[in-house]
Formats: C-alpha cells, structure tokens, sequence
C-alpha cells in the first residue's frame, strides 16, 4: 500500500499556503515527499509581492518556509507555470496526491465607465508594483498629482495609502496611519456619530481599532498633534457611505481626472443590512483612483472543477468535490481575505485530510515516478525550473545591492536577468 512506500505529493504554490500545508505534511509523515512547484522564479507569494515593505516582521515568517525548503523530503521547483508548462492531469498522473495552492491572482473589477482611463489601477497591480513583481515592474503610476481615491477600507487600501503618504526614509519603519509623520486625518465627525454606542458589542480587535478612529475623529487634539497637524504637507481621510459610479476624464478624455461618488445611506438590520443610492452623487477631483476591492482567484485548467461566482475551486475541508487526490488550501480555498495566520490553520487542516485519506487507502495505490516524469515533460517542452539553492544564490545577490544603498535588500525586477545571475 502507499503506507510504506514513499508518498509523493506535489504543490501549486509557494505562498503561505503551500509552504505551511508543507510543513504540515512533512511533520506528519515521516516518508512523504513534498515538490512545490512555482510560476514565480522565487519563492514565498505574497509573503514577498504583498505585505508592505514597512511590515519587514510579517515577512519572518520566510525563516520557516526556508526550514521547510531545506528538508530533504522537500523540492521546490520554480519558473514552472502549471496550466501552462505542465497541466493539473500531468500532475495527478505523476504523483500520488496534488495540492492546489496558487491564491488569488487577479482582482475584483470595479465595473464602472471610465475604468479604464490612465490613472486608474487596481490595487493588485500598484502593490506588486511597489513590491517589485516583475509582471508589474513597468506599471509607472503617475504620482505628481496632488490628489489619490482608494477606492475600499480593507487591509490593502490601507497598506496601499499608507505607502503612497509616507516618505521613502520611513518605510523601513513600522508607523500605524494616524501617527504618520507629516500626515493630517481628515475625518468627520458626523460619520462618527452613534459610534460610540455600538463599539461595545463589535469583537476585540475591530473594537480598537474603532475607538482609535473615534478619538482621532471626535477629540480634541492634544498641543503637540495639533501642531504636528498644522504643518502636516500631506493628508488623508475616510469616507464612509460612498459607492464609486463613474471615473470623470480629463477634459481631453486622455486619463482619470476625477470620481464620481453616489451617496448611500444604510437599509435593513444585521446580516441584511445594505447600502443603498440616496439619489445625491459627488464628484471628487483626483490624479490617481486604485481600486482596491478585493484579489480574485482564477481558474487553473479546465479539468479543475471551479466556482466563477465565489471565485474559489469548490472542497470540503480541502478536498477538491469529485476529483478524489486533488486538494486545496489559501485562498483559492477559501476566497482571498484573511492573515498568514488564518491561512497557516487552513493549509495545515488540508494538510491533516490528505494524510486521512492516504492512511484510509484512498489515494492510488502502487509508487507514483513524482519529479522524474515532470520533469521528462517539462525539458521536453524547453521549461527549465530553478531549485531552492538558485533562490538562495538570488537572495545573496538582492541583500548585497541593498547594503550598499543602506536597504534590507534590492530586489531583483527582471526574470532574465536572474536567469542571467543563474548562469542560464
Ligand atoms: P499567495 O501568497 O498568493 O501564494 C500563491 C502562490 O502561487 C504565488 O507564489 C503564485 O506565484 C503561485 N502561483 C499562482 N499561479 C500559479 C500557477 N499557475 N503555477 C504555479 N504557481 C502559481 N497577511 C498578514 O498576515 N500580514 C500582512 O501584513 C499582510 N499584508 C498583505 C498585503 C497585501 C497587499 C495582500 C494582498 C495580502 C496581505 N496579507 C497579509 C495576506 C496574506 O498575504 C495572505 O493571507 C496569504 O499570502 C495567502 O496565501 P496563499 O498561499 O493562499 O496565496
């Protein structure tokens, strides 16, 4: 049975979900052999081309993936874009269970005229521009203007106005928004009102941030803010209750010059609450709109049962529905929100179905060739993946350009000029 021979188990993504469902397998099992493949030519997801440059403690989380990458039950293959260079059904032939794990490459569009003026960008695209994803590295977002809309309030319009206000010398620094050196809020007070009698039934960690916007919104403030304030040269708000409408063209129609905002006002209780169109609209000159609505996952090939609407591959627990030895973890498990840590807890549950099922005799019996055949397929069709230890020599070489401009580290933009690093 698969009990004593040697699993082979390969997965789609090096991200935090395919790093800790990893992790989880190799800790569990002490046979089972892990290949992670990557369509980046580094490792770590969104580890490396999402959190912010000035969250460098998130990104320690690198330190474990690395333990795990140095396992020698481990494999990580890069360079490799499955769907592409090798499909799903290649996998699943070559391997005793395949793990989907690629998260949630596309966004949420806004769906609106003007969309697609310059000057309007989506979030995914501006963050793996700042973060140096080499798809988006030529992206050169026009900020002379004086004026940017985020379009949303979650963590990444967050993460993305922050970055657009700080002074590059800071960001090495964490600085939460409202203590953000030469930065002013601008909130109203009357979005605020009613606040305070509410904030008692909302959990722990959205309560503080509440009564931080509270205070920053209603108090008074002390001698110090208010001079830090009143020569503060940027500033930066919340608006609560608008719905983007329209994006307004510049006079010659060539880029975003503005955005047209309806007001709504909130309906029902609870889970049906809704906002709806009061009828009034506002316009709001600006220079620059990033959308940021949300990551969407995309299907990966078509033998992939996928569910357009939620934008996840349907499971249970992990399990892919009808195509038994096929798992899922992240987001395209679970749709695109949530921490590392949230992530982490869903990957290792895939991680403990998989070995059920394998203990249960579900997986196919008889040894499985893993590497050897994919990677038959894969010089047969003039791909050539990069191991951990490329990755390594790529790290090297980013750390050493920082320090010589005084930055952790500079990171390498051009897939071929990391070939060319490689000696390829
Ligand atoms: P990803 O990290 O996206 O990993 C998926 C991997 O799959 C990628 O490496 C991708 O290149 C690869 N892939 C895609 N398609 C293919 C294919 N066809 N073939 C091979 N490989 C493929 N969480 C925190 O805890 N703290 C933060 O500060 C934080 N900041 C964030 C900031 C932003 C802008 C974003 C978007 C997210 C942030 N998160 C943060 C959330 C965190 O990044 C996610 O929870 C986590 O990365 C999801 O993991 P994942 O592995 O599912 O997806």
């Amino acid at each position: 049975s698969t009990q004593e021979q040697t699993p082979q188990i390969c997965v789609v993504g090096s991200g935090p979900a395919g790093f800790y469902t990893t992790q989880h397998l190799l800790k569990h099992h002490s046979r089972a052999h892990v290949d992670i493949y990557e369509k980046q030519l580094v490792p770590f997801g969104l580890v490396r081309f999402g959190v912010a440059p000035d969250h460098p403690e998130v990104k320690n989380v690198i330190n474990t993936f690395t333990r795990t990458a140095h396992s020698d039950r481990c494999a990580f293959h890069g360079n490799v874009v499955v769907g592409r260079d090798v499909t799903v059904q290649e996998l699943r032939d070559a391997y005793h269970a395949v793990v989907l794990s690629y998260g949630a490459e596309d966004h949420q569009a806004l769906e609106i005229p003007g969309e697609e003026l310059p000057g309007v960008f989506s979030a995914r695209a501006f963050v793996g521009w700042y973060n140096g994803l080499p798809e988006n590295r030529e992206l050169a977002p026009d900020l002379s203007c004086d004026t940017a809309v985020v379009l949303g309030q979650g963590n990444v319009a967050l993460d993305v106005a922050r970055i657009l206000l700080t002074p590059p010398e800071h960001l090495e620094e964490l600085r939460e928004m409202i203590q953000l050196p030469g930065t002013r809020p601008i909130l109203d007070p009357a979005d605020f009102l009613g606040l305070q009698d509410r904030i008692k039934e909302v959990p722990r960690p959205r309560k503080r941030l509440m009564e931080l916007l509270l205070r920053a919104a209603t108090e008074k403030p002390g001698v110090a803010e208010a001079a830090r304030w009143a020569s503060a040269p940027r500033a930066w708000g919340l608006r609560f209750l608008r719905s983007p409408r329209q994006v307004l063209p510049s006079p010659d129609g060539r880029r975003a010059a503005g955005i047209r905002l309806a007001v709504t006002r909130l309906e029902g209780v609870g889970e049906a609450t809704r906002a709806v169109p009061t009828g009034d609209v506002e316009d709001l000159p600006c220079g620059l709109v990033l959308s940021s609505i949300g990551y969407k996952s995309r299907p990966i090939d078509p033998s992939v049962p996928f569910d357009p609407k939620l934008g996840v591959i349907p499971n249970m627990e992990g399990r892919v529905v009808d195509v038994p030895g096929l798992y899922c973890s992240g987001w395209v498990k679970r749709g695109p929100t949530g921490v590392i840590t949230t992530t982490m807890t869903d990957s290792f549950v895939t991680g403990q179905i998989l070995l059920q099922d394998l203990k249960a005799g579900l997986l196919p019996s008889g040894p499985r060739p893993g590497y050897a055949a994919v990677k038959a397929l894969l010089s047969s069709r003039g791909v050539w993946p990069v191991s951990f230890s490329d990755w390594e020599k790529l790290d090297a070489e980013e750390v050493s350009r920082g320090q010589g401009v005084g930055k952790p580290r500079e990171k390498l933009l051009d897939p071929q000029e990391m070939l060319r690093l490689l000696g390829r």
